[in-house]
Order: structure tokens, then C-alpha cells, then sequence
């Protein structure tokens, strides 16, 4: 039997997306950007999930391009809503939608050891089990399956923190921050001070993000053991 919004319990498209939602941790940014693509596509006779697919998904984008065009919308903006999108199909085709429209943009990967053709995702791929993380941006990369985090807090909201690190990494960088920021915080050092000093020892100018490299972790490490 053809299903209705994947039995949702709910003939409409916002509802259905709503009780999904709700399921995992409610974000009322999600179901925003959802509802604004409901309203465009319902015109178009889209009236259940299941005509939902992808070519419809890539006419969305283009008509977002031309907002963002007349500069109605931030283009960084048109990306979180294609992802609303995609992050509501996921889910509710039980995760076999395929979000190939998703913006694609080149990070190291540590994993592959090059840049890579990261894809933009949500919390709710690479984090299914936290509710808390579920409408944060992250960069995916589809080799490896590495994955970093953006600085979701600010205006440029899909901007990744650094490159793609490895789990390995991902906790070497972890360890560093923590040190780093008792060393600024106790007052011995100034925080602009203390990365100019790392900068100056590895010969790039030092982000912990930009890590790529167990051995650069333990050289920057070592470098702040230094200070405490
Ligand atoms: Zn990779």
C-alpha cells in the first residue's frame, strides 16, 4: 500500500515533519526552513513526502540561487535551508534519502591525507544519538567518513572549524585545547601572546583546528607544556 508521509500519522506535510521532529528534539529552525519549502513546492502540486525527490530537491536550489541573487537571502543561508530539507527526508525515509544536492566545499581530510570534496550535513548523520546536536552544520567526507563541525554560533554559520581530523586527532585536539586555555586563563600568558608564540614555533599561524597530524599534535603539546 502506497504509504503517506512515510506513516507519519499526519496528511500534511508540515505536521508530519513536526511529529518527526519532535521524536529526536524539536528545533523550531528546522521546521521553519521546512514549512518555507513546503509553501514553495505545494504549488507545484508536491502534496505528500513521497513525490518529494531529488530533481524537485535541485529546482529548490535553483530557485534559492536567485534569491540569494537579488540578495534576499545570504548564501549561506540558502545551504541551511537545502539541508532542513534534506535533513527531514533523511529521516523520514528511515535515512535511504541520498542528499546529493547538498553543498559540497574543499577541506583537508585528514583521514585521506588531501583536500577533499566535503559534503555539508547535519548532526542528525554523523551525531544520531545527541538530540542536542541534531540541526548543527557539519562537513562530511564521504571517503572516509571524518567529519568537523562549523562555527554554527556566528553569522557565517556553515564555516568549518579547521579540517577534517580523524578521531585520533579529533582527541589530540581536545587534550590541547583544554591545556591551552587553563595556560591563558591562569594569567601567565595573554591568549594572543601565547598562540603568537605557538605560530611562531611550527611555522604556520596556529589554529588548533588546523591540526593535521598526530605528530603536530604533540609537538604543539609539547611546546605548551612549556608554560604551565
Ligand atoms: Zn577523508
Amino acid at each position: 500500500m502506497a504509504t503517506l508521509n512515510y506513516g507519519l500519522g499526519s496528511r500534511d506535510m508540515k505536521f508530519a515533519a513536526r511529529r518527526l521532529l519532535c521524536k529526536s528534539g524539536f528545533s523550531a529552525g528546522i521546521a521553519g526552513h521546512w514549512n518555507a519549502f513546503v509553501d514553495w513546492a505545494k504549488p507545484q502540486g508536491i502534496n505528500k513526502m513521497e513525490k518529494i525527490d531529488k530533481a524537485l530537491v535541485v529546482r529548490y536550489g535553483k530557485y534559492l540561487e536567485t534569491l540569494v541573487a537579488k540578495g534576499d537571502i545570504k548564501p549561506a543561508n540558502a545551504q541551511v535551508y537545502i539541508s532542513a530539507v534534506n535533513m527531514v527526508m533523511y529521516k523520514a525515509t528511515s535515512h535511504r534519502w541520498e542528499s546529493i544536492s547538498q553543498p559540497q566545499q574543499l577541506i583537508y581530510c585528514c583521514g585521506c591525507s588531501i583536500e577533499v570534496a566535503a559534503r555539508l550535513t547535519y548532526g542528525i548523520e554523523v551525531y544520531p544519538h545527541r538530540a542536542d546536536l541534531q540541526e548543527q552544520p557539519f562537513w562530511r567526507c564521504d571517503a572516509c567518513g571524518n567529519f568537523v563541525g562549523c562555527h554554527y554560533k556566528t553569522k557565517a554559520c556553515t564555516t568549518p572549524m579547521g579540517c577534517i581530523p580523524t578521531l585520533e586527532i579529533k582527541n589530540e585536539r581536545k587534550r590541547i585545547h583544554v591545556l591551552l586555555d587553563s595556560i591563558w586563563k591562569s594569567g601567565r600568558i595573554g591568549r594572543m601572546k601565547l598562540y603568537q608564540a605557538i605560530s611562531n614555533e611550527v611555522g604556520w599561524e596556529y589554529h588548533t583546528g588546523q591540526i593535521r597530524s598526530v605528530s603536530d599534535a604533540h609537538k604543539v603539546y609539547s611546546i605548551l607544556l612549556r608554560y604551565t
